[in-house]
């Protein structure tokens, strides 16, 4: 039978609450898919710092590297922010993804049908809407140089490689290739020499997928457009700063923070996690929505594992919960039935993995 080591980061606020569900959902889809997994617990975030005084202890990072994939709950809180930046949290975040050299982020956006209400936007507008942003992780602004402050100003640079931008734009088509064939590449090509560059290359990568529709658009028209005709897009692909916007703009598209799961992939080993953080406000209480983190399970088995079937099964398992009018407290008002705890969704999404 086919085993799988999963290194598991719980981290801070609600991150053990949501994670312990998702094990909880992956534990039923292994047995009934006939295979099993081995999770191993790691510090990292406030909690690694309380105990060991760095917020990535190297054992975390080994352990990352020596996994077939990594389940991540979520880091930090009030507690470390006055932290020297190397020591936040949050720090330790951006060097676990150097470390791991996951260039490619995934932050898919559904909305679901029987949820259609909890979004901002008109029904009218947002039904049917899958979107999914990649956006390029490892370089880009926030990690070019030169970098700094001095007495009265303070710089940063955007800088990206032709080899940087062909291997996200890969992925990028690869991933178009499956779903429905359409790529839109966002940048700021009529300011930006960086995005001119990008714009090239792109259209150079675009040549090897000639069955994939491409197009380009303008950050701040995009910003634009996925608010006004979200439906238009199928898969974005975009730099390091400007994916940090537009996907958070993309997932309020679906109404809570809650529910929309991310992969961080393309390197030695991949992360998945919500999109959300630490909740610390509700931290403890029972009344964390578990669904976007069950749903990064469930890219973890598509992605990482090969166990589509599995992971088809959970996004099911998801789906149906919701269709019955189980709902947590952040979508309760929208056709709900029975207003659950953490655990309790967690459950009733295990139990329709059996159903
Ligand atoms: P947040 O995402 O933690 O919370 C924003 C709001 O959404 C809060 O009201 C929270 O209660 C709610 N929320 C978030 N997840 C929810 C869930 N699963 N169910 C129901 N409600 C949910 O963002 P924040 O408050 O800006 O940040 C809190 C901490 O998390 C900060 O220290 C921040 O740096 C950290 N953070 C970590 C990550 C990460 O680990 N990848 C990402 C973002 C923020």
């Amino acid at each position: 039978m086919k085993n799988y080591k999963i290194a598991v980061i719980k981290g801070d606020g609600i991150g053990p609450e949501i994670i312990n569900e998702a094990i909880k959902v992956l534990e039923v889809v292994a047995k009934k898919f006939s295979f099993t997994l081995t999770f191993e617990n790691y510090l990292m975030g406030g909690i690694a710092y309380d105990l060991t005084k760095n917020p990535l202890p190297d054992e975390t990072i080994e352990g990352c590297l020596g996994a077939d994939a990594i389940l991540f709950g979520a880091i930090g809180g009030d507690k470390w922010d006055n932290l020297p930046r190397e020591l936040r949290p949050e720090s330790g975040l951006l060097r676990l993804r150097k470390s791991l050299e996951v260039f490619a982020n995934f932050r898919p956006t559904k909305v679901y049908d029987e949820l259609l209400e909890s979004s901002p936007l008109k029904k009218e507008i947002i039904k049917g809407v899958d979107i999914l942003v990649v956006r390029e992780l490892i370089g880009g602004i926030y990690f070019g140089t030169p970098k700094g402050r001095e007495k009265n100003r303070a710089y940063n640079t955007m800088v990206y490689s032709v080899d940087e931008i062909k291997r996200i734009a890969h992925i990028a088509f690869e991933a178009a290739q499956k779903r429905n064939k359409k790529l839109c590449s966002v940048d700021k090509a009529n300011v930006l020499d960086v995005s001119q560059l990008w714009r090239e290359v792109v259209n150079e990568v675009a040549q090897e997928y000639p069955e994939v529709h491409l197009s380009h658009m303008y950050v701040d028209n995009a910003a634009m457009q996925l608010i006004k005709d979200p439906r238009a897009f199928d898969v974005i692909l975009t730099e390091n700063l400007f994916g940090d916007i537009l996907s958070d703009e993309a997932s309020m598209i679906s109404g809570s923070i809650g529910l929309l799961p991310s992969a961080s992939i393309g390197g030695k080993s991949a992360i998945y996690e919500p999109i959300h953080g630490s909740a610390p406000d509700i931290a403890g209480l029972g009344i964390a929505n578990p669904i976007a983190t069950i749903a990064s399970a469930s890219m973890m088995l598509r992605y990482s594992l090969q166990q589509e079937k599995a992971a088809d099964c959970v996004d099911y398992a998801i789906q149906a919960t919701l269709k019955e009018g189980y709902r947590t407290k952040d979508i309760a008002s929208f056709g709900a039935k029975k207003i659950c705890n953490t655990q309790e969704l967690g459950s009733i999404i295990a139990q329709k993995i059996l159903d």
